[in-house]
């Protein structure tokens, strides 16, 4: 069975958010507006994290994309009242929409900030209706979301691979922002496959995860920058 996990090599990343638009495109997400965004209720399953490092003139610009990390140990997942949020026999933290009842324990109890609640039934004007993805559900209000590792694409490759009897190859199934990314900075895979290229990248001398510290176990891992 394979286990899913992303690496995210912060030495390519511009910073460009060209992954955060694919994502808006790939999932259905709504773009929820200033107004909203001013509540706090921004939307987006992948954020790029901004900082500062150094005193001016020499600033450098740090960019660090975050989503969810499909944590092995997710805070997450023993709040939900409902089972709502559980983990797979494939590594990934799923969501079930229409098991959530909204008490948005599992956002409270996400240290990355990664999980979102949809206040408003989302509006799609036309033409935008036009681009929805048929493959991915159109949440309505009241319910939590998040980055599903572009679920749907995985589920489609392996269809595919078991109609043609054969595994599923390295680098076959790509993520939306993995798909965008201008500077290749994500590389999606098996991290059970020794071989895998993401399963060689976690085991880099550059790989870290975030706060891994808590004990989450996160499946996301990054690559520092060489000159970190
Ligand atoms: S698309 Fe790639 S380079 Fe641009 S912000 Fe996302 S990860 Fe970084």
């Amino acid at each position: 069975m394979p286990q899913w996990g992303m690496t995210i090599d912060l030495d390519r990343c511009t910073g460009c958010e060209a992954c955060v638009v694919a994502c808006h495109a790939e999932n259905n997400l709504p773009v929820v507006g200033q107004a909203e965004a001013a509540k706090g209720r921004a939307h987006h399953w992948i954020r790029v994290e901004r900082s500062w490092e150094g005193e001016f003139p020499n600033v450098k610009a740090r960019f660090m994309p975050v989503l969810c990390q499909h944590c092995d140990a997710a805070p997450c997942e023993p709040v939900c009242p409902t089972y709502a949020t559980y983990h797979t026999p494939e590594g990934l933290n799923a969501q079930v929409y229409n098991r959530c009842v909204g008490t948005r324990f599992c956002a409270n109890n996400c240290p990355y900030t990664v999980r979102f609640f949809t206040w408003f039934d989302p509006e799609w004007p036309p033409p935008l209706d036009e681009q929805l993805n048929p493959d991915v559900s159109v949440r309505s209000s009241g319910v939590m979301e998040k980055c599903t590792f572009c679920v749907q694409r995985i589920h489609k490759v392996q269809d595919t691979a078991k109609d043609e009897e054969r595994e599923v190859r390295d680098g076959e199934i790509q993520t939306a922002c993995q798909q965008t990314c201008p500077a290749e900075a994500i590389v999606f895979g098996d991290l059970s496959d020794h071989n895998s290229r993401v399963s060689k990248l976690a085991r880099s001398n550059r790989a870290f995860r975030l706060l891994e510290e808590l004990g989450t176990k996160p499946r996301v891992v990054y690559l520092k920058q060489e000159d970190s």
